[in-house]
Parts: C-alpha cells; sequence; structure tokens
C-alpha cells in the first residue's frame, strides 16, 4: 500500500468520522426551552439545561468519532499486504530479531493512531474546553500533559505487542493463557502503583489540610470502616473547573482523591456526600470487582483475537510468517477496539450499577438527603452534565446514572 493509499483511507475515515458527528451537532444546536421534566425544572434553569446540552451532545458524536477514525484504519491495514510491509521495512532497520521487530512495529502504529487522533483530541480536550471556558490550562501546558500521556501510553502499548508477541511465538496454540495471566498481573501492578508512580506525573496530591471538612472525614470514614488518612486532595484546578473525586489504588496505596475544586466549594455538606459516594465505592471493594470483571472479558477477547489470528494465518495475501508475528498487530487490535466499542454498553451498564450502590451508600452513610441533592445539582451545573441524555447515549456511554436519576434517588431516600 502506497502513500497515497494510504492518505485516501485516512481521508475516508475522516469523513466518516465527521458524518457520525453531524447528528450530535444538530442535537446542540436545537432551540433550548422545550420542555423539561420536572424534576430538572425544580433544580435547573432553562438556560443550565441548554447550557449542558450544548456542551455534552456533541460529545457522544466525538466519542463515536474517534473510533470511527482509527477502527476501519487498523482493519485495512491489518487486511491488506500494509502489514507484511511495515514488519518487513521494521526488520530491515533492526535485523533479523523478532522482538525487536514486534517493538518496531508496535512503535509505528502506535505512532501512527497518535497522528490520525490528534486534531481531535486536541479539539475536544483542549479547544472546546476553552470554548467553554472549563480549561484553566494554556495550549503549551496541556501538551505537555498530552505528551507526558502519550509517551507513558506508548511505553505500555510497546511492552504489551512485545509480552505478547514473544508469547505468541513460543506458546502459539495456547498464547491466550499466558497472555491472561500476564495482563492479569500488570493490571493488579498498574492499578496499585498508578497513585505513587502515575498521577504524580500529572498532578500535586497533598493530604486533605486539618479542619472542618478533615475531621467530617475522618468521621465518616470511621463509620465506613476505611482509614482517613488516605484522604487527598489533587491540584486539578491547574487544568480544569470541573469537580469530581474518585478512590484509587491497591493493596496499601488504596485512597479517595479529592479535586480541588471540589474541596474548596462552600457547601461542606454536599462534598461530605461526595466523600461518601466514594467510601461507597471503597467499602464495596469496586475496584477488585472492577479488575475481575475486566480479566473475565479480557480472557475471552484473547481467545476471540486467536481465532482471528489463526484465519488470518490461512490467508497468504497478509503474508503472516507465524503466530506472534507483528504483521497481524493492526488487525488484531482493530477487531479488539471494535470489540470493547460493541461492548461498551455492558461495561458501562456494570459501573453504572456500581455508582448506583455508592450513591446508596452516600445517603445511608451520612444520611443527608437534601445534601445530596445539592451536591449533585453543583456537580450537574459545575461540569454542565446533559440533564435529559437521549436514551441510546446512557445506554453506550454513561458510567454514571444520569443526574436526574441521581436527584430522585436522593428525592426517594426516607433516612430511619
Ligand atoms: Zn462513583
Amino acid at each position: 500500500m502506497g502513500r497515497g493509499t494510504l492518505l485516501a483511507l485516512t481521508g475516508a475515515c475522516a469523513l466518516l468520522a465527521a458524518a457520525a458527528a453531524l447528528p450530535g451537532l444538530r442535537a446542540a444546536w436545537e432551540a433550548p426551552g422545550r420542555t423539561l421534566p420536572a424534576t430538572a425544572e425544580r433544580y435547573f434553569t432553562p438556560e443550565e439545561a441548554a447550557r449542558g446540552r450544548a456542551y455534552t451532545r456533541p460529545r457522544y458524536a466525538f466519542a463515536i468519532a474517534g473510533r470511527l477514525l482509527i477502527i476501519p484504519f487498523l482493519l485495512v491495514l491489518g487486511l491488506s499486504p500494509a502489514g507484511a510491509a511495515l514488519r518487513d521495512a521494521v526488520a530491515r532497520i533492526v535485523g533479523p530479531r523478532p522482538l525487536l521487530t514486534a517493538v518496531g512495529v508496535g512503535l509505528a502504529v502506535f505512532l501512527l493512531l497518535q497522528a490520525i487522533g490528534f486534531p481531535l483530541t486536541f479539539y475536544v480536550g483542549y479547544l472546546r474546553e476553552k470554548t467553554f471556558s472549563l480549561s484553566t490550562q494554556t495550549a503549551p501546558a496541556w501538551l505537555w500533559d498530552y505528551l507526558k500521556g502519550t509517551v507513558l501510553g506508548g511505553a505500555l502499548f510497546v511492552i504489551a505487542v512485545a509480552g505478547w508477541s514473544a508469547l505468541a511465538r513460543r506458546f502459539p496454540e495456547a498464547w491466550p493463557l499466558p497472555a491472561w495471566g500476564a495482563t492479569l498481573l500488570l493490571t493488579i501492578l498498574l492499578v496499585g502503583g498508578a497513585p505513587v508512580l502515575i498521577d504524580p506525573l500529572f498532578n500535586t496530591f497533598t493530604p486533605l489540610p486539618e479542619g472542618d471538612l478533615r475531621a467530617r472525614v475522618a468521621a465518616l470514614a470511621a463509620r465506613a470502616g476505611i482509614p482517613a488518612g488516605e484522604i487527598y486532595q489533587a491540584d486539578a484546578s491547574r487544568r480544569t473547573v470541573k469537580a469530581n473525586a474518585y478512590v484509587t489504588g491497591l493493596l496499601g496505596t488504596s485512597r479517595i482523591v479529592l479535586y480541588d475544586t471540589l474541596s474548596r466549594a462552600a457547601d461542606r455538606e454536599a462534598q461530605e456526600v461526595v466523600v461518601a459516594h466514594e467510601l461507597g465505592h471503597w467499602r464495596a471493594g469496586h475496584i477488585w470487582k472492577g479488575i475481575g470483571l475486566s480479566a473475565a472479558g479480557l480472557f475471552v477477547l484473547f481467545w476471540l483475537l486467536w481465532a482471528v489470528e489463526r484465519q488470518a494465518l490461512r490467508i497468504p495475501l497478509l503474508g503472516l510468517k507465524g503466530a506472534g508475528d507483528p504483521t497481524s498487530l493492526p488487525l488484531l487490535l482493530g477487531v479488539a477496539l471494535a470489540i470493547l466499542l460493541l461492548t461498551a454498553p455492558i461495561q458501562h451498564a456494570l459501573s453504572r450499577a456500581f455508582e448506583r450502590e455508592s450513591d446508596a451508600a452516600s445517603l445511608e452513610l451520612t444520611g443527608q438527603r437534601e445534601a445530596f441533592i445539592r451536591a449533585e445539582v453543583a456537580l450537574a451545573r459545575t461540569n454542565r452534565a446533559d440533564l435529559t441524555p437521549p436514551a441510546w447515549a446512557v445506554f453506550w456511554f454513561y458510567t454514571h446514572p444520569p443526574v436526574l436519576e441521581r436527584i430522585g434517588m436522593g428525592e426517594a431516600f426516607r433516612p430511619d
């Protein structure tokens, strides 16, 4: 495949992506003031509803466009002789060394995908956040973050490709088994190591300062049976005005992190509700459960990819030299991303179930219905949530229940 074909292919993918983005853009331009559900009208103005729609709805389309940019590209690259040409070009540089060839092909594929995805990433991740006054970063600061993330992601990707290639060459009949074990181990190390090794590359973390909030948090944590010392504040305000909190880490690095955009807010009781939600995740072991669920999914995925590789080995046009030949990388990666996209509704339904469980824990631990509702309302305003997301968008993209559902949960709560 020549340079012209590659360009034409990229162009075609970009057009497809643009076509996918159009419905979302149209939805965003819909005139505000359509009737809102009664729950929304109790807590939000029509302007807030319109702002949330204008910000969030096109994001659905951009999310689809991002995938449509790279999946067809990978599949065409993987189902043409271009993959073998790429491998041979790398082998000419590194010599007849299969592991180095896998590293080279992995790096080339990673850089190609970054190059294709960069304009959309920059637009959605930076320019658009600026337009909506959500970003507090300068362009060079954003680029520096992007560069750090890309180097880290690239290193992990290349290690994964090299590991897969080595295992598949050694165990052509059963590589999914060792690959699955290695992935599981790496995942546990990464999740455990992220709060101390990776996250500090992007943010400064300080223990939540002494004071009223810390005392309240300590009381909550004691009620949930969790050590209160492990609650940190991140300097998220250097990047965004959005507010958030999350629970992270494993095996001694577990902690709750509050964005400083949240911990600086005036409503102490609402902050308490958010912390209690995170304590709910912690107490229910959602990180471990998430790792267990993705391990189950990966087990199936790896065997599917193994079967795809077996089929590809039978197609002489592709020029594969055996199991673990990095020539099949674009094809396997394209198939994997397509499967992950198609199964996203399952992953997100599980995530929403975890979030509902943590919302219930938050209400139970704090017993503060009004503060729970205030917190949801404040987060939805700050983060410009879509108050009435289309059902298909919730089904496909939502990791959390839509805000009105969460508010409804608060309204229905009766402390005993
Ligand atoms: Zn949560």
